[in-house]
Parts: structure tokens; sequence; C-alpha cells
């Protein structure tokens, strides 16, 4: 088995795949169904020819460009693993940071309910419905194989009866009276015309809908900054995930909205990746 999977990983690292290693151990641990322990322990075995057959095949899609995620279905995200279709963005890193900050709004609050915009496979408010019992979600998201994929990772992580789901744009769904102690989205947020810059792996296999910001990448949110005051608590707060160098753009739509207390925080790597804003009533 050992043999097997180190084939794997030395074409990947001569095709310059940098994780080489982990993906050719992850596509093993699939196509041989065992755990990595198993994989480990049953190093010095032959491999099963359909086993092998397997790997190949997989082995091949990665090599094409396809994530690891795609391939596989799923990704890790707050140490939870989500399942994914092709209507889910594959989770990223930096959005945990969302969910870090998530934590610490709703944390202090008695049955806090949360809102999340554009939910995809739920990674969000999933994220946070784990760590909090008495939480409460509601996910939009205009695709309904987004939102049955994340109902399924819901009900996979215990918080489906907390969990509730609607499809439609931004806030049509959500009633004039409904209103939230945090809002959320990870947005659509690339520029239309710079999608076809990015990298494989994004622009060949993640969702375009999830991926498109309009022409400025900018459209998603004014789209939630018009309606937002109005479905927020009075200490309610909206949290939003932005790119790169868009922070200055994003606190302008909000402030032209009547948020007055916004925040942009930066990811690990030093990108603006965040936009936290509230509105303080005059004294
Ligand atoms: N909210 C989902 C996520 O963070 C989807 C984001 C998107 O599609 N832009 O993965």
């Amino acid at each position: 088995m050992g043999a097997a999977w180190r084939g794997v990983r030395d074409l990947f690292r001569r095709a310059g795949i940098d994780t080489a290693e982990l993906d050719a151990r992850i596509f093993a641990e699939v196509a041989f169904g065992m755990d990595r322990l198993t994989l480990v322990n049953r190093e010095r075995d032959l491999a099963a020819p359909d086993h092998l057959k397997a790997l190949e095949k997989l082995a091949q899609r990665r090599l094409r460009g396809e994530p690891v995620a795609r391939i596989i279905g799923e990704r890790g995200f707050w140490g939870l693993a989500f399942r994914l279709n092709d209507a889910t963005l594959v989770p990223r890193p930096e959005t945990e940071m969302l969910v870090q900050r998530g934590l610490e709004i709703v944390g202090p609050l008695d049955h806090p309910k949360i809102l999340d915009l554009g939910t995809g496979s739920g990674c969000i408010p999933i994220a946070l419905l784990t760590e909090f019992s008495d939480l409460s979600a509601i996910a939009v998201d205009l695709s309904s194989e987004a939102l049955d994929m994340a109902r399924f990772n819901a009900s996979r992580h215990s918080v489906i009866e907390r969990f509730e789901t609607r499809q439609g744009s931004w806030f049509d769904p959500v009633k004039p009276d409904e209103r939230f102690d945090l809002i959320v989205s990870n947005p659509p947020y690339i520029e239309s015309a710079a999608i076809e810059t990015l990298m494989v792996e994004v622009r060949d296999h993640d969702p375009r809908l999830a991926l498109d910001g309009g022409p400025d990448g900018l459209r998603p949110y004014r789209a939630i900054a018009r309606d937002a005051a109005a479905h927020l608590t009075p200490d309610g707060v909206l949290l939003l995930e932005i790119g790169t160098g868009q922070g200055k753009d994003v606190t302008g739509i909000l402030a032209a909205s009547g948020f007055n207390r916004i925040e942009v925080g930066h990811d690990l790597g030093g990108h603006e990746r965040m936009v936290v804003a509230r509105i303080e009533p005059a004294s």
C-alpha cells in the first residue's frame, strides 16, 4: 500500500503540487477504504488491483487540476467535515476567522439568532451552532442544491433542529419583522473580469455563482447593506468576509447605509479579510 501512495506522491511532486504527500495519502485512504492508521499499519501489504485502479482515477483528476476537496466531495472546516456538491464553494480556512469573531459576538447572548446569507455548504452557521446549544440559525442561498447540502451538513453535525434554510436572494426570503443578533455572509466578491485569472482549482471547479461579485466585485455588499439594518437587533452586528483591498469600498457602502461603527479585520497573511459593522444610536 505504501508503494502505491508513494508512487502517486512522486507523480504529484513532479507535477508541482505542493501538497503532494498529503493529497496522495488522502486518496489512498479513500481508494482503499481505510483510515489513516490502518494505512500506516498495512504499509507493506500489496494493494488490491481494484483499489489501485480507484487510486489512479483519483490521481488523474488531481493531475487535471481538480482540487482534493472536490474529488472526495468533502472539506474540513472548524474541525468538522463538510460535504460539498457542485453548488457549494469549498470552505476556506480564512473564513474560520468569521466564525471566531461570530463566537465572540453571540457568546455572551441568551438564545441568540443568526442569519447567514449565501450559506453554500452551511459551514459558517453550522460551525457556530456546534459551539452554542441555545443558538439558532437561518441560512439563505439562491441555490436549492446548496441548501440541500447545508441541511445534510447540519444533520451530520447534529444541529439540524436549530438550523432553518430558505431559498432566495439575500434578504428576499426574510420576513420584514425578523431580526437577528448577528447577520453574517461570505458573499461572492471577485470582480467578474478577474475570474479568468484565478487558479485553475477555483476558476474551473468552484461554482461561478459563489465567486462572481459583479463588475466591481461589490454588488453583493450593496445588496446586503441596503437591508441589513432593518433586520438587526438594536445591538446586532453585521459580519462580512471581504477580498483583499475591498475594506475601504465596503466600509463606504456600509457607512452610506447608516452603519457608524465599522472595523476592518485582517487575516494571518495580513490581508483585509472581514468587516464588522454596527449601528450605535446617537447619544
Ligand atoms: N458561505 C459559504 C462559505 O463560506 C459560501 C460562500 C460563497 O459561496 N461565496 O463557504
